[in-house]
């Protein structure tokens, strides 16, 4: 094979829910939601595909979901958005940051990004030929050091691919915090590609585009997907917004990767996201619950706990169990306890910051997060 795929193997969330399967556990692992949100959105596609609605979607997405993707920037953070020019839909966020990484990256070209990454970002890096340049959000807090970004920067650094709602650490990066990326790209005349498929799960403080800040509007690829804001990750219906150009050169890339995407759905989602803020505020307030449900039951273990601030994430450190190696660690978890998590080393270069650390999907009925618990006193 070719050496863009060295290193890349399987993915870890491929691995693990096999392993769930194969052996009964509950499935902590991979982040998807197990009840199928809103009825509504359901009903919507079921009735766009009886009605016809199957065959390839313009190339930049169905106009009623790019209307509303822009009405949806504008109610929640002010973003003003043209829905010819400055809305493209794409096969969910991960579509959307691999294209925009083959718009804005050449070979050889540096991309900075948080880590621990997202691992689809690894390879979408290692995809448009550039060089992957971590800055690690470290225990016990993992905020942002912005000199340590700062430092990050070369004369061969072209992109900041940040994440926040961040994944897996739960970060919801501060104003201040943005503010610093902001001078660090408008000083060296960088891009800015924003991951922000959790926008709407943050339980502790606010998310603000990095969009909205001054002078970022022109070099930003903002992103998110309805996965998450829609408990439906298997639709992978996903939106990237920007200037008019950022659009057209990620629009370019992504023509030729797909084409188009998921026709019956984007109707549905355009739907679902006008919803009231009743649906918005209830389903932070839910997972906000199972958030503190499993927090809670994972520090009454043992484990050393750190209460994410948003996404579907909890991270511990395992040493106080007596463990040190992660990887280790979710590998017997099966077997021993009957439940998956995922190891945070997977999302490192750096992989001694993540190797004590443990992820675990708190995006799972009560039920299943108290058999999850009850099944790891056995640890
Ligand atoms: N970005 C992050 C940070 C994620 O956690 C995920 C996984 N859900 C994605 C992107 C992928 O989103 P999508 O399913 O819309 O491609
Ligand atoms: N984003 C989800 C997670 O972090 C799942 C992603 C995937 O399966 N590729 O668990």
């Amino acid at each position: 094979h070719a050496e863009r795929l060295d290193g890349l193997g399987t993915t870890i969330f491929a691995e693990m829910s096999a392993k769930a399967l194969a052996t009964g556990s509950v499935n902590l692992g991979q982040g998807f939601p197990d009840r199928d949100g809103p009825d509504s959105l359901l009903e919507d596609a079921i009735a766009a595909i009886r009605a016809g609605v199957n065959q390839y979607a313009p190339a930049r997405g169905v106009p009623a979901l790019r209307q509303a993707v822009v009405e949806h920037q504008q109610r929640f953070y002010g973003l003003t958005y043209d829905a010819d020019t400055q809305v493209l839909i794409t096969t969910g966020a991960t579509e959307a940051v691999a294209a925009a990484l083959l718009a804005f990256v050449e070979p050889g070209d540096e991309v900075i990004a948080l880590e621990p990454y997202y691992d689809s970002y690894a390879a979408g890096i290692a995809f448009a030929g550039g060089r992957r340049v971590p800055v690690t959000l470290r225990a016990p807090s993992y905020r942002l050091d912005l000199d340590e970004l700062r430092a990050a920067v070369t004369p061969r650094t072209k992109v900041l691919l940040i994440n926040s709602p961040h994944n897996p650490t739960g970060t919801v990066l501060t104003d201040e915090e943005l503010r610093g990326i902001c001078a660090v790209a408008l000083e060296h005349d960088l891009v800015v590609i924003t991951d922000e498929v959790y926008e709407h799960l943050v339980y502790d403080g606010q998310h603000r585009p990095i969009a909205s800040y001054d002078g970022m509007a022109d070099r930003t690829v903002s992103i998110s997907s309805a996965g998450k804001t829609f408990a439906v990750t298997g639709w992978k219906i996903g939106w990237v917004t920007g200037s008019p150009s950022v659009v057209t050169a990620v629009t370019t890339a992504k023509q030729f990767l797909t084409f188009t995407s998921g026709a019956p759905f984007q109707p549905a989602v355009a739907n679902a996201l006008a919803l009231g803020n009743d649906y918005y505020d209830a389903l932070r307030a839910d997972l906000q619950s199972r958030r503190d449900l499993l927090s809670d039951g994972l520090a009454d273990l043992g484990f050393e706990v750190h209460r994410p601030a948003a996404t579907y994430f909890v991270t511990t450190d395992i040493r106080p169990l007596g463990h040190t190696d992660g990887i280790e660690f979710c590998r017997m978890l099966p077997e021993r306890a009957g439940v998956v998590a995922i190891p945070h080393q997977v999302f490192y270069d750096n992989t001694h910051y993540g190797k004590p650390l443990v992820r675990w999907a708190f995006c799972k009925q009560p039920t299943v997060l108290q058999e999850a618990l009850t099944r790891l006193q056995k640890l």
